[in-house]
């Protein structure tokens, strides 16, 4: 029997680069009661047989910094734990072989600038210059990133197991945790192999065995291993060892100098999913079979790209599993239905250069009881209890392996696994031709038209989209909202309660609704939502289709000891929006409520046709308009009325043109955890009298400050995520982004430094265009501006 510890303040399941990485953080951060379980030996999981590779650009600031700070640390830490790391800071070169891909390459570079990666664009002829023993005649200019590097996965992993080792944390090989103890809804105690320890904290770093250890505590952990393969050439001529990393994503490959020869690897666009029937144990320093057939795609194009390898030898086939998730980010934080329960996993196979960040982050987040940095993309909790089934996981990694190297188009939408969650009247959308996407597992309407070919430059559906927005800013137009989340808190001290956690004064009589935010502890948006008073001890709560976990979760966590039950409701109500000038006689043709004494923020039971449904006076899109909210059951009869009414139907793209139009901030773009409400202009959102949570440091706007951005040029297109730039310095970036059919140009929103900015430089893949800012929303229905 191993000497286990009965009790410690944190155990951590799995010693991979990622459970070595918390310990060390942990460690680091003071907190060195920490006891590391590993069933096999250090690293004997999946990180052993990692490619290695280190590339730091990601699609966020967020977790581009994450990675930054992973190549930091692999820089300093052989210097402070005397063990080599294999860190070799040696650049990375991407290639294009298509126009498109150039302009990836463009927006990603200009992206890199703005969040402080180096990165240059390239010619081909440069490219072979830095990577000499490719060809390069069919290829377009690339990016070059000297900031990346590669490093020895095991390595790293017994240096960041030292460190943490140094500092009083406990690594014990050869333990498996069987199970875990919850008791009224927090972790307790691991039962292993060698017996129990009790613990505050658990934090499951457990790989692709990360599923199952969640189900031990009720906890879903959506990743699904899949198989993954490189293989390892003899030597090369003119392979040297201070080769940059060469990735050819249109090849689907990728190329690392190892002893002189090639480390070959990539990401097919159709994975091969593995261990549908659990993880075996044991699986220790374990390879999968061979698979020629699967791997030819990318062995295929990297013969094209380096003819040399047509005649060297292969050492070595590695075909190793590594778990992806729905949606190819990592999963971290606490769990949503267990406190004190932690998840770092579903690295999707960019663990060693995810693992420094996410070991820090996760290390903070345990210690200050929050995250410390808005790691919304990677957060847990952007799904639910439904992504823990199987048979949806395998179908959808056949794809998420694949995205790393798929053109990362704007608006693009994941083709496997749907669909999933509909609404009542999804037959009914199909019918009239929507073309759907999916958030949260939900199909909903992107607009009304056949689907289109995706592009950087303006979408053929925009002609569609825009006879939607003019439907809806000149007559009206009917949208399903149903994919909102949607809670309901009732209890003596839900007014209470909620008056701590909102932003704005939400202790209003019966029958209104509130806009609000709801707030961190240091000032920042956790997330923005209506609340409607339905009964003195009752609220309607709804929140975006995407962050509706997080929100509840957030919501239930601050209800403290208050009498209040928070259940969610979603798939009780269907919603469906009337908006626009002509909404109030529409919605009068088939009603007897009086919908001319309806107060903008009122909300009350109507009838509407045979149905009674509750009518809300909101719009998210700047026109007259009412949410409806529809009990599930009445959901088709109630749309059939709408429809007979001549409404016309419109969808997501719509909306979100509107919204940007109107200047409303949408969370997870303009507004998250770094945010406060100065910065995103919203102040009048907020209790003059304070007394609400993250008060004291609301009104600090910290340097950033949300503007509205329109482009001069009428036919440049914005999509989000483009650099603001001043006499050639960033000053910000883009947000969101649509066309505007009613101001005849690209509007947007964004950050940027300089509140009393009213011009800046767009780039748009590496074209400059002049745009007017303003702090101001574009679109007034009273404004002289509007065209349409
Ligand atoms: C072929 C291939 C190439 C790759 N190349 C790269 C690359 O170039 N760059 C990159 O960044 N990433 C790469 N990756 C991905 C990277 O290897 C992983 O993302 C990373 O290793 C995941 O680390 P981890 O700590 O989460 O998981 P693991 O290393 O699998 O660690 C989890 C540990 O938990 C232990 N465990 C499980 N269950 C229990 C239990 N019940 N009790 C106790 N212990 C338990 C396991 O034994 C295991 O050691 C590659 C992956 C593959 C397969």
């Amino acid at each position: 029997m191993k000497a286990l510890p009965s009790r410690a303040q944190v155990v951590i399941i799995g010693g991979g680069i990622v459970g070595a990485s918390v310990a060390y953080h942990l460690a680091e951060l003071g907190w060195t009661d920490v006891v590391v379980l590993e069933q096999g030996q250090l690293s004997c999981g999946t990180t052993w047989h990692a490619a290695g590779l280190v590339g730091q650009l990601r699609s966020t600031e967020s977790m581009t910094r994450l990675i930054q700070y992973s190549t930091d640390l692999y820089a300093r830490l052989e210097a402070e734990t005397g063990f080599g790391t294999g860190w070799k800071q040696c650049g990375s070169v991407s290639v294009a072989r298509t126009r498109e891909r150039m302009t990836q390459l463009r927006r990603t570079a200009a992206q890199a600038r703005n969040y402080g990666v180096r990165a240059e664009i390239i010619t081909a002829a440069q490219a072979q210059e830095l990577w000499p023993v490719m060809r390069v005649d069919d290829v377009v200019g690339g990016v070059w990133l000297p900031g990346d590097g590669k490093a020895n996965p095991s390595d790293l992993t017994q240096a960041l197991a030292r460190g943490a080792q140094r500092r009083g944390v406990r690594v014990i090989e050869r333990v498996r945790v069987t199970g875990v103890t919850v008791k009224d809804g927090v972790v307790r105690s691991v039962s292993t192999s060698e017996g129990e320890i009790e613990a505050d904290y658990v934090v499951n770093c457990a790989g692709q065995w990360a599923k199952e250890i969640g189900r031990m505590a009720g906890v879903t952990v959506p990743l699904h291993s899949a198989e993954h393969f490189y293989v390892v050439t003899e030597q090369i001529e003119g392979v040297r060892p201070d080769l940059p990393v060469l990735r050819d994503p249109d090849g689907y490959a990728y190329f690392k100098e190892e002893v002189g020869g090639l480390v070959v690897g990539g990401f097919e666009p159709d994975a091969k999913p593995w261990g549908m029937d659990g993880i075996p144990y044991p699986f220790e320093f374990q390879l999968l079979e061979e698979d020629w057939d699967q791997f030819s795609i990318i062995m295929e194009n990297a013969i094209h790209r380096v003819p040399a390898l047509e005649t060297t030898g292969v050492r070595m086939f590695y075909n190793g599993p590594e778990s992806f998730t729905p949606d190819n980010m990592f999963l971290l934080g606490e769990a949503p239905e267990v406190r004190g329960f932690f998840v770092g996993a579903g690295f999707n196979s960019a663990g060693i250069a995810s693992a420094g960040g996410a070991g820090r982050a996760l290390a903070e987040w345990i210690v200050n009881g929050a995250p410390t940095s808005d790691l919304w993309p990677a957060d847990l909790r952007r799904f639910a209890r439904w992504a823990d089934n199987d048979t949806w996981l395998r179908d959808r990694v056949t794809e998420t392996l694949g995205l790393h190297y798929a053109m990362s188009w704007p608006n693009k939408e994941l083709e496997t696994a749907r669909p999933l969650r509909r609404s009542p009247v999804h037959h009914l959308l199909a019918a009239a031709g929507a073309c759907f996407g999916s958030k949260m597992g939900w199909e909903r309407v992107n607009y009304f038209g056949t689907a289109a070919p995706y592009t950087f430059g303006r979408p053929e559906w925009q002609q569609r989209v825009n006879a939607e927005i003019n439907a809806c800013r000149t007559e009206a137009a009917l949208f399903d909202q149903t994919s909102f989340g949607k809670f309901t808190l009732k209890g003596r001290d839900a007014a209470v309660a909620l008056q701590w956690l909102c932003t704005a004064d939400v202790d209003v009589e019966v029958g209104r609704v509130v806009y609000t935010g709801l707030l961190n502890d240091r000032g920042g948006y956790e997330s923005d939502l209506t609340v409607t008073r339905v009964a003195h001890d009752e609220y309607l709560i709804v929140t975006g289709s995407a962050q509706s976990t997080r929100d509840f979760d957030v919501i239930s966590k601050g209800l403290g000891e208050h009498r209040a039950v928070l259940v969610d409701v979603t798939g009780t109500y269907a919603v469906f929006s009337v908006m626009g000038p002509k909404s109030r006689e529409i919605l009068q043709s088939v009603s007897k409520a009086d919908f001319s004494a309806f107060a903008v923020g009122a909300s009350r039971l109507v009838d509407l046709g045979y149905a009674t449904v509750r009518a809300t006076r909101m719009t998210y899109v700047g026109e007259l308009g009412w949410e409806l909210y529809v009990p599930s059951e009445f959901a088709v009869t109630v749309y059939e009325t709408l429809l007979a009414t001549g409404l016309t139907q419109a969808g997501y793209y719509a909306i979100e043109a509107m919204r940007i139009e109107k200047g409303y901030r949408a969370w997870g773009r303009e507004l998250g955890p770094e945010v406060t409400p100065a910065a995103a202009g919203l102040r009048f959102t907020c209790k003059k009298t304070g007394g609400y949570r993250g008060a004291d440091r609301a009104m600090d706007d910290r340097g950033r400050h949300v503007v509205s951005i329109v482009l001069d040029d009428p036919e440049a297109h914005l999509w989000g995520g483009e650099s603001l730039l001043r006499d050639g310095e960033p000053v910000g970036y883009v947000t969101s982004a649509a066309y505007s059919p009613t101001l005849g140009a690209s509007v947007a929103l964004g950050f940027v430094s300089d509140a009393a900015m009213e011009k800046a430089q767009v780039d748009v893949a590496g074209e400059m265009y002049s745009a007017q800012i303003s702090r101001k929303a574009p679109y007034d229905p009273t404004s002289s501006r509007v065209k349409a």
